[in-house]
């Protein structure tokens, strides 16, 4: 083993970021032939976590699978459903509806992508159906089936992807006894001090109020918004998105499940932000997300209670959060993952998503003991540039609103916005066309569900659709329409498909 490897990484704080973090160092470092590493995470129960957390992006499935987590038993412990896309209400105008699905539009009819097809079916006919009839995940959330992908029927079976909602608190318990079985340490114990080398800065140790100190190579800040190494030691700065974002609050609560399990997220706009419901196995999750210089916080939690849809389970919840990202998330030997590392509002359900980014690049940028400056370069620019890239898509969120219902409605429409997000609006009102600005952030089909749900109705299509012959491109989406249809009645409904991983005789 090279002399100069790692042979201690200190995780601190046991939230969801901690032990997600810990499950795959574990699986990769601890108890090895070869040496191996020790991964000890620091949590204190004094603090706690912040718990919430509950919907996620397709990628979780990845890192999921990255650990060799078994499918049936995570949905069981987790108490987890399955999650198509996300429905917004009210967001363009009062009583705009539409889903934003994960998956394309169906296989395009040609070379273009499948939205070019359709614009140019819409411009002729005024009475073409919403694009959204042609995606698979939008009719199954619809009809509340749910079905995994396959290639019995490709062009509607592969067409969709999901992720889950799933108790953020079980998760987190579920990736512990991950980790733990693999060899990480967990220290109970609230870390009252951190210590750098006096000549490199590279932090040293932790130390906790009880007088233990925990030496380490590689600390990871995983200690939620305080990031009590990358900013309370290191002092790295935070970008504030504020001025683009201006949610800064949130109230939640969990109510009894109503029937009909939907295997998506709602996010219905309200008059000073927007409110969530994610549907569990045994509770709905329920959220207000909101701007306290545009509502009063009680009035914020009346929202909240008058909206929900069972009888709630516990008392309301507040939290509050400043929208940006730490200027650098790696320096000398400390890396911020989650909460530490910065927080975009949870709209398109990005955080997770976030910790699993980091902890990806960390592994594949993973150090030796003297933590190249040019490694903390690399992992700081690609993470900045998955930051910005989630931050414009939600700010589009807003931006492209035409309620003006209320002070916080005109606020949005009327707040400058990025180049980068001016550009890509532009770019799609002109030529229905997307610019691609993060290959790995959220691609083509999800802009053109936002940017079409929201109102922006491209001026021209691409001239190469015009190619084709009109009644094949007709045909093709009447054929199509009618497959998904077809395909999608036969799928099982959500809560029988959920029913079959939980009811004893399944296991
Ligand atoms: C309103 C809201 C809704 C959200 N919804 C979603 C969603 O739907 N989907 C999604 O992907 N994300 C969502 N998120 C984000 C998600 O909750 C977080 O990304 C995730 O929980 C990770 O949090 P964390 O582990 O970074 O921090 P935390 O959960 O705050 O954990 C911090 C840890 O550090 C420890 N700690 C801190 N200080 C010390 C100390 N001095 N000594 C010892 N230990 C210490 C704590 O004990 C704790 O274990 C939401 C966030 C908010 C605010």
């Amino acid at each position: 083993m090279n002399d100069n490897a790692i042979r201690r990484i200190v995780i601190v704080g046991g939230g969801t970021a901690g032990w997600m973090t810990a499950a795959p160092l574990a699986q990769r470092l601890a108890n090895k032939p070869g040496g191996g590493c020790e991964v000890i995470l620091v949590e204190s129960a004094e603090i706690g976590t912040i718990g919430v957390g509950e919907s996620t992006l397709p990628t979780i499935r990845f890192y999921n699978a990255a650990l060799g987590l078994d499918q049936a038993d995570f949905i069981r412990k987790t108490k987890a459903t399955f999650k198509l896309g996300i429905e917004f209400k009210d967001w363009g105008h009062l009583g705009n509806r539409f889903f934003h699905g994960f998956g394309d539009f169906g296989p395009s009819a040609g070379a273009q992508p499948s939205h070019m097809y359709w614009l140019r079916l819409a411009k002729q006919f005024n009475t073409m159906p919403a694009l959204e009839n042609w995606s698979v995940s939008s009719m199954m959330a619809r009809d509340m089936k749910f079905t995994p992908p396959s290639s019995q029927t490709p062009a509607v079976t592969d067409a969709y992807s999901y992720g889950f909602q799933f108790d953020a608190g079980l998760y987190a318990n579920y990736l512990r006894d991950y980790a733990v079985a693999r060899g990480a340490q967990r220290i109970e114990g609230m870390i009252v001090e951190a210590e750098q080398h006096p000549e490199t800065g590279f932090v040293t140790a932790v130390r906790l109020r009880d007088g233990r100190r925990i030496e380490g190579d590689l600390f990871i800040d995983c200690s939620g918004f305080r990031g009590l190494l990358i900013e309370g030691l290191l002092k790295a700065g935070y970008d504030d998105w504020s001025d683009q974002l201006p949610c800064n609050s949130a109230w939640t609560v969990p109510c009894a499940s109503s029937p009909g399990m939907t295997p998506y997220t709602r996010a219905t706009a309200r008059e000073a932000g927007w409110v969530w419901r994610i549907p569990l196995q045994h509770r709905t999750g329920n959220g207000h997300v909101y701007s306290d210089a545009f509502t009063t916080d009680e009035g914020a939690r009346q929202v909240l209670e008058d909206g929900l849809d069972g009888a709630a389970l516990d008392e309301p919840r507040q939290l509050r959060f400043v929208t940006g990202r730490r200027r650098k998330s790696w320096i000398k030997n400390c890396v911020a993952i989650g909460l530490s590392a910065g927080f975009i509002e949870p709209l398109e359900s990005t955080s997770i998503h976030l910790i699993e980014t980091a902890v990806g690049k960390l592994i594949e940028l993973f150090p030796d003991r003297d933590c190249s400056a040019s490694l903390a370069d690399e992992f700081n620019r690609t993470m900045g540039i998955r930051y910005e890239s989630v931050r414009d898509f939600i700010i589009l969120h807003y931006k492209l609103t035409k309620r003006d219902d209320s002070e916080f409605w005109r606020y949005c429409a009327g707040m400058p916005v990025p180049d980068s997000l001016r550009h890509q609006i532009e770019l799609f009102r002109e030529t229905g066309r997307v610019a691609i600005i993060d290959p790995n952030g959220f691609a083509e089909p999800s802009f053109v569900a936002m940017l079409m749900g929201l109102g922006v109705v491209p001026k021209r299509y691409d001239p190469f659709v015009d190619q084709m012959d009109i009644r094949a491109v007709h045909g093709h989406f009447a054929g199509l329409r009618d497959l998904v249809r077809q395909v999608v009645g036969r799928m099982p409904e959500h809560g029988a498909y959920i029913a079959g991983f939980t009811t004893p005789s399944s296991s």
